[in-house]
């Protein structure tokens, strides 16, 4: 449920307002946005009297939301969330690219590609560290040992570094990294949903390959309702019955997701198509959908990648993207 706050309510009275609500149980979501002060309040809101509420002095309208995602509901918080990463500001009117390898493989890899992708136009540095496998005879990443040369690369470049988590029981081992990515195959893990929930860290929460989207925003929802509403959402292609690609990419889902939620979306056009050849027209397809970044697998040498060598780009591939969607960028209001 929603309670708009008449524009230049007292504070004391919002304050009394909000001790109420939580005398009744349930939790109050704050959020002071440009144009209202709004209160989402969640939990059992069958407790709510909503022609009681709508009598208070102060409230301007009461709202009852039908969808079963609340914190991460547009309705719940209007304007845009904006995640602050570094120097990186992810949403709303900015627009991000990350990028490096599908896995860390050495540190002469890694370093070269930051170097290389950051010159490019990346600001975030992307590697694989646990590697969620379908074989178990297939490289499987270079586990801790992965992490701490992605901090060496953040370390020689400046760019803030994201990877992707695969258990709980490693979280330690992500006290440096900058944004934590939950692939897709653990985007139902609601144990590391819930844990993660409890982090600071953002959150880059890939969809799962046969997910719809609301069960998509319940994960979101998993890791807001513990605390942390830095979460970032990613469409990287869905599961369908076409076999030329890799996955199918959803990219109505991208300006869908943007109405329904208040979250960063971003695209990955490396996993959602496996071909490194389809990977910049996708990017395009993306900005035209309004994404709010890429996230795109470089490798400075694809042939001999450990893994996704075929939808890897080059550095050079890479800048070219980056390039042609600086110059769609003004067409969809956002900047770099
Ligand atoms: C990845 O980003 O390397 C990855 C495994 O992605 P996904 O979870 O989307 O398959
Ligand atoms: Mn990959």
């Amino acid at each position: 449920m929603v309670v708009v706050i008449k524009k230049g309510s007292e504070e004391r009275q919002l304050n009394n307002l909000i001790s109420w609500v939580k005398g009744l149980g349930l939790d109050v979501n704050r959020v002071d946005g440009e144009n209202s002060t709004i209160l989402g309040l969640v939990g059992d809101t069958s407790v709510v009297d909503i022609d009681l509420i709508n009598s208070i002095e102060i409230v301007d309208k009461v709202q009852r939301i039908q969808e079963p995602y609340k914190a991460a509901n547009r309705k719940f918080h209007p304007d845009d969330t904006v995640i602050k990463v570094g120097d990186n500001e992810i949403g709303g009117k900015n627009f991000t690219f990350i990028a490096g390898p599908c896995s860390v493989e050495s540190e002469e890899q890694i370093v070269e590609v930051a170097k290389a992708v950051k010159a490019a136009g990346a600001t975030v540095l992307r590697g694989g560290a646990f590697k969620p496998r379908t074989s178990p005879y297939a490289f499987q990443g270079l586990k801790d040992a992965g992490i701490r040369l992605l901090l060496e690369a953040k370390k020689q470049t400046g760019m803030p570094i994201i990877t992707e988590i695969m258990s709980v029981a490693h979280l330690d081992l992500f006290a440096d990294v900058d944004i934590i990515q939950v692939g897709a195959r653990n985007m139902q893990n609601f144990d590391l949903l819930k844990e993660l929930g409890r982090s600071d860290k953002p959150i880059f929460l890939k969809r799962g390959l046969a997910n719809t989207v609301e069960e998509w925003l319940m994960s979101a929802e998993y890791i807001m309702s513990g605390g942390n509403n830095r979460v970032i959402l990613c469409e990287r292609g869905i599961r369908t019955f076409e076999p030329y690609t890799r996955n199918t990419l959803d990219l109505s889902a991208v300006p869908l997701v943007k109405e329904k939620t208040h979250l960063p979306v971003f695209v990955d056009p490396s996993h959602a198509s496996g071909l490194s050849r389809l990977v910049r027209p996708l990017s395009l397809a993306a900005v035209g959908a309004g994404a709010d970044g890429l996230i795109i697998e470089v490798h400075n040498n694809p042939e001999c990648a450990l893994c996704d060598g075929a939808q890897s780009l080059r550095p050079e591939q890479f800048e070219d993207v980056v390039n042609r969607v600086k110059v769609m960028l003004p067409l969809v209001d956002k900047k770099i």
